[in-house]
């Protein structure tokens, strides 16, 4: 810490960032070293360093980057001339909270607050209660707790938060069995599970197989714990989809990689039984080891493939993560740009394009737009586009070889509730 006296400094000295050091509360803006460079964040949450008492870790979000990059630092990467929008309130008292590891940590009054009510609520005395708290666990949601999960043969290390049980939330590391998704704190504990855990696949009906790829419809109802299971690793990848414990009403369709060890999960979708909304797809996710490699639109792909078999146009539940409109808009571009072609751009409208697809017709025009090959004309949309744009445009696709193939399909709509419960 430099103490020098402002006529001693030199005019060009640069500025010692610790210089001015001060406490900060959550929601102030500060700059922080991440890469040799320093980029703007805010505060979310402080606690006191455990290897330098007396100094604080703060865990902050990169204003230019996404949540997956949010983590804990300590303060010696802020530079301290460079606070802003710090709030006028004195700093709120501390409050003790204890960690699943025994650890006292001085936390703020309101995240401690936080801490006791998602703890309370995560002992499952209250299911109900969760989905009422869980725009208020906002707060909580931001800061990350478990780091590296080890599945099957991966190791992956994790984006976000995921409320898994207490005892379970403050390991840095967790060991899940691939097959049913059971986690556990020990390696030796998940080497005894896999002795007497006879699963090789997702529970549930195999509803597709083309070669090596395999979709597996699970029922919410019928396989909750799996279905929770499979929402709390999820979780760990997925910034704002809040639904861990309430899945009796959502079918998961999770498509796997079979080979001889088993079918391995290489990411999924969840559907509402019955949306009012007309959504298709509620969350999804490809898994980290799988992402790049075409699976989010394998699994777009299908959703529209059930919806066609339904008869209806599906769109879905927004908002889509940062990865998953990326996925969709691709999906999107290319199966309309493919129909543009297959019907030599002749007096096709939107509705038809949306019967043939059972993409909706706001998504239809939204991808159209972002393409520039719609106008509107005289209050309507007009499709504007030549045979050398579609060329174009789909030339980035061709790479694209992995497709659904629709009659690999096994599925067949479920009956229409009897009576619509709601919930
Ligand atoms: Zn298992």
């Amino acid at each position: 810490m430099l103490d020098k006296s402002p006529a001693e400094e030199e005019p060009t000295s640069p500025i010692d960032p610790q210089a001015n050091r001060k406490i900060l509360d959550p929601g102030s803006n500060i700059h922080c070293k991440w890469r040799d460079q320093y980029h703007k964040c805010e505060i979310i949450e402080r606690k006191e360093s455990e290897s330098l008492p007396g100094t604080y870790d703060y865990y902050v979000h990169y204003h230019e980057f996404n949540r997956r990059l949010d983590e804990w630092v300590h303060e010696s990467r802020f530079d301290f001339s460079k606070i802003e929008n710090e709030p006028k309130a004195p700093p709120p008292p501390l409050a003790e909270i204890q960690n699943a590891d025994g650890q006292r940590l001085k936390v703020t009054r309101h995240y401690k607050r936080k801490f006791d009510e998602i703890n309370h609520i995560q002992k499952g005395e209250d299911d109900t209660k969760l989905s009422a708290l869980e725009k208020e666990h906002e707060e909580i949601t931001k800061v990350k707790n478990i780091n590296v999960i080890e599945l099957g043969r991966y190791e992956i290390d994790t984006w976000y938060f995921s409320p898994y049980p207490e005892e379970f939330a403050k390991c840095e590391k967790l060991y899940l069995c691939e097959f049913c998704l059971k986690y556990m704190k020990k390696k030796k504990t998940l080497n005894r599970h896999k002795l007497k855990c006879d699963l090789r696949h997702p529970p549930g009906n195999e509803i597709y197989r083309s070669q090596s790829l395999s979709m597996f419809e699970v029922d919410g109802k019928k396989n909750k714990i799996y279905c929770q299971n499979l929402c709390l690793l999820a979780k760990l990848f997925l910034d704002h989809k809040t639904l861990y414990y309430d899945v009796e009403p959502f079918l998961f369709y999770v498509m796997t990689e079979c080979d001889s060890r088993g079918c391995h999960m290489v990411g999924y979708f969840s559907k509402e039984k019955d949306s009012p909304d007309g959504y298709n797809l509620a969350c999804i996710l490809t898994l980290p080891p799988y992402q790049r490699k075409g699976y989010g639109k394998l699994l777009i792909s299908f959703s529209y493939e059930l919806s066609k078999k339904e008869n209806k146009v599906g769109t879905p539940e927004k908002p889509l993560s940062d990865l998953g409109l990326l996925s969709y808009r691709s999906y999107w571009t290319q199966v309309l740009l493919e129909i543009l072609r297959k019907h030599k751009l002749v007096n096709l409208s939107i509705m038809d394009i949306s019967s043939m697809t059972s993409i909706r017709t706001e998504d239809i025009i939204s991808t159209l737009q972002s393409l520039n090959l719609i106008r509107y004309w005289k209050g309507q949309h007009i499709i504007s586009v030549t045979p050398k744009a579609i060329e174009e445009h789909l030339k980035a696709y061709s790479k694209q070889t992995t497709r659904i193939e629709p009659k690999c399909i096994h599925w067949a709509p479920m009956n229409p509730p009897l009576s619509a419960k709601k919930r």
